[in-house]
């Protein structure tokens, strides 16, 4: 190896010594330069010269890190940290968050010069007067005050990070491990091994647009020649990858879906062109919560030497646990061997603060093309992994604090109750005259729709809004996430409304006419959809004027 390397860089050095020499020797001290660099170019387009080149990078960085702090960049094998089974006790959450607080740069010293931006916090003076002001529930004995005790971590790391940036990963250490460990949480709970990276981003969206762009410029380094980059997905992804193709200038390749509503896989495999530089699959989507035949995906994906990316934003902090309650869940995750990469959101299912997702990757080399890298600012050299610049440390700090607190037992306990509403509502929608669940639903989300022509679903969802419920319109549907808040007593509050709603419209037919329902069900019929998009916009500019 170090022969291998010497011989290298010695190999380059006297290319680029040589091709100096001449230049300047012939008085050409610009073109020189720009010489020099070209011929690195070539030189680096050669065999082997690419990967003794990154493993040299490797080493250099590792070095130089260990230098600045030896205790935080340890060497040695990847072992894949879980969450933890029980959640941790609230006073040993505390002792931790105190610890960590402790290590960070106080930034009331007057000793830095960028990242924080607030004057002194008086209620934050120390981390003992802030514990102090704080209301901590009294006990964990019942069910109540643990759920109040577990809101209130995640309220005080929140809070004790809020003001620090994740910008810079080495001016906020705990920062970083918080983040660090928090990817490596949530790739375990994908079942991915030690070798998973990622980011903590500010949500789904963030997470996705970031998985766009990793592929995309993947796909410039390795294919080159591909002028019009693809990428297959199911008509059910989430819009966020058609906002990423905009901003990436990438083709989103919608496949349509069986009558089921299952993805039709004859004309999945049909959308791959030599175009195409990704596969995705969703786990669950979010309009009939349904997995997708990811495994069919990933079959698929390693004949044809594609990567995949899992869409688990919504699904997940939910299905490992469902299946583990015994439910039949497809397999969806990163033991399918082209799953690259998924998104799972920390401020979903993972019951964290708003502003939290991760993006996970299965290894190093396919996260290195998400981060952003300009060494030729005056001000410095600037790199940063995702989108924001500044990145908020109460988002990161908090969704490590929500795992923690959770624990696989009490994520598992919630996706019980909540299964136990979900299939309790199906059934009693399924029991309704005129109405049905669309497709198979393997989580906590469905929507259901209307088998009766007089029993327009917007009409429906109108009554149903009269007797205080919000009710989620898609475009042909009505959908239902199932939270934390509902329980058995809530849900059948909503069948009972449903049932008499559902007698009022097939009486009264005028209704489907009336109201949001007449505007829904005339945008439904309109055959130019890009009429719709303009009354979007236009819809957007009066709200928020
Ligand atoms: C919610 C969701 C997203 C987007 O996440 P945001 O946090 O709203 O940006 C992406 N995919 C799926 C399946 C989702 O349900």
């Amino acid at each position: 190896m170090a022969a291998l390397l010497a011989f290298a860089s010695l190999l380059r050095d006297l290319l680029v010594t040589l091709v100096l020499a001449v230049c300047l020797s012939i008085g050409l001290r610009e073109g020189a330069i720009e010489l020099a660099r070209k011929l690195l170019l070539v030189v680096r387009q050669l065999p082997g010269i690419n990967w003794v080149i990154g493993w040299v990078l490797r080493r250099e960085v590792r070095g130089f890190l260990r230098q600045l702090d030896p205790n935080s960049f340890k060497t040695g094998p990847k072992v894949g940290l879980a969450i933890p089974q029980k959640g941790l006790s609230q006073e040993k959450l505390l002792d931790e968050l105190k610890r960590r607080k402790k290590v960070e740069i106080d930034p009331h010293t007057g000793k830095i010069f960028a990242y924080v931006y607030t004057s002194k916090d008086a209620r934050f003076d120390t981390v003992e007067k802030a514990f102090d002001l704080f209301q901590w529930p009294d006990s964990a004995s019942n069910e109540e005050s643990s759920q109040d005790s577990k809101s209130a971590i995640v309220k005080m790391f929140f809070h004790a990070f809020m003001h620090e940036n994740a910008l810079n990963p080495l001016v906020f250490p705990s920062l970083r491990q918080f983040e660090v460990e928090t990817v490596a949480m949530v790739a375990n709970m994908l079942n991915g091994d030690g070798n998973c990276v990622g980011t903590v981003t500010s949500g789904g969206t963030e997470s996705l647009l970031m998985a766009i762009k990793t592929y995309r410029d993947r796909a410039r380094s390795l294919f080159p020649s591909i002028k019009h980059p693809e990428i297959v997905a199911p008509l059910t992804v989430h819009p966020a990858f058609e906002k990423a193709a905009g901003y990436f200038d990438v083709k989103i390749v919608h496949v349509p879906l069986n009558p089921n509503l299952t993805v039709n896989m004859t004309e999945y495999k049909k959308a791959i062109t030599p175009n195409t530089i990704l596969l995705v699959a969703s786990a669950t989507e979010y309009c009939y919560g349904m997995v997708d035949p990811v495994e069919e995906v990933s079959q698929i994906a390693m004949d044809k030497g594609l990567p995949v990316h899992v869409d688990s934003c919504i699904g997940g902090f939910m299905l490992p646990w469902v299946e583990k309650l015994g439910y039949k869940v497809p397999v969806f995750d990163f033991r399918l061997p082209a799953v690259m990469s998924m998104s799972a959101d920390v401020h979903k299912y993972g019951l964290g603060a708003k502003g939290a997702s991760v993006i996970v990757y299965r290894s190093a080399s396919i996260r290195k093309y998400q981060i952003f890298a300009y060494p030729e600012w005056p001000g410095g050299l600037f790199a940063s992994p995702s989108m924001a610049g500044t990145r908020p440390g109460g988002n990161i700090a908090s969704s490590w604090a929500v795992l923690q607190c959770m624990g696989q037992d009490g994520y598992t306990e919630v996706a019980k109750r909540l299964m136990e509403i979900a299939t309790h509502m199906k059934e009693g929608i399924q029991s309704i005259e005129g109405l049905y669940v669309c497709g198979t639903p393997h989580m906590t989300i469905f929507s259901f729709a209307s088998s009766d022509k007089k029993l327009g679903v917007f009409a429906l969802a109108d009554l149903m809004e009269t007797k205080g419920w919000k009710i989620e319109r898609q475009l042909e549907t009505l959908h239902c996430t199932v939270l934390p808040s509902h329980t058995l007593e809530s849900a059948n509050d909503f069948l009972k409304d449903l049932k008499e709603a559902c007698l009022t419209v097939k009486a009264d037919p005028s209704l489907a006419k009336k109201g949001s329902a007449g505007v829904y069900g005339m945008v439904g019929v309109i055959p130019d959809k890009a009429i719709v998009k303009d009354f979007l916009i236009e819809f957007f500019n009066e709200v928020y004027s």
